[in-house]
């Protein structure tokens, strides 16, 4: 049983973590989806149980998938779901940088875990959990970009009805 992990912040799970999730099913057994309880820049607007039950009803249909909360060190999460490698999307060159320097470092703290990287999906190139709050929060249409249960918690969230 060959494990992924995929981790992220996903605040909230865009279809473009969605796409690298089905890709990473196609090689691998089993995909765990790992919701970081803190980002590493600024605070969440959702809370990771509230990003953990996104992602996972996003996922209910995939099998393969199971989506947890992880707090601490990548590597040790890594381990401890026993995954034999760890999942990153890349959509411009501007990801690259911080993903190598993370890459490295994760090597260098487990060199048994491989790192994959995966380009995005051309549709979701431009997608990022930052840019979806900010069309939500000015009541722009989303929808073509998250899956139907983050229209709704977006909505609750940011006081509109969906
Ligand atoms: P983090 O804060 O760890 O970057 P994110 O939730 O923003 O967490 O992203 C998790 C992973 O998903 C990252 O590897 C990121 O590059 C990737 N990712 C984010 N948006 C997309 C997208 N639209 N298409 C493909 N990969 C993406």
């Amino acid at each position: 049983m060959r494990t992924i992990l995929y981790p992220g912040t996903f605040d909230p799970v865009t279809k473009g973590h969605m796409d690298l999730v089905e890709r990473g099913c196609r090689l691998f057994d089993r995909v765990i989806v790992g919701v970081a309880a803190a980002h590493h820049k600024e605070t969440p607007l959702f809370t990771v149980d509230e990003r953990v039950e996104m992602a996972s009803i996003a996922a209910s249909e995939m099998d393969q998938v199971e989506v947890r909360p992880f707090d601490g060190l990548l590597v040790d999460f890594a381990r401890e779901v026993g995954a034999a490698a760890i999942l990153r999307g890349l959509r411009a060159i501007s990801d690259y940088e911080f993903e190598t320097q993370m890459a490295f470092m994760n090597r260098k703290l487990a060199p048994e875990l491989e790192i994959l990287f995966l380009p995005a999906d051309e549709r979701y190139t431009y997608v990022s959990s930052a840019i979806i709050k900010e069309i939500a929060r000015l009541g722009g249409d989303i929808a073509r970009f998250v899956p139907p249960v983050v229209i709704e918690r977006l909505g609750e969230k940011l006081g509109r009805n969906g």
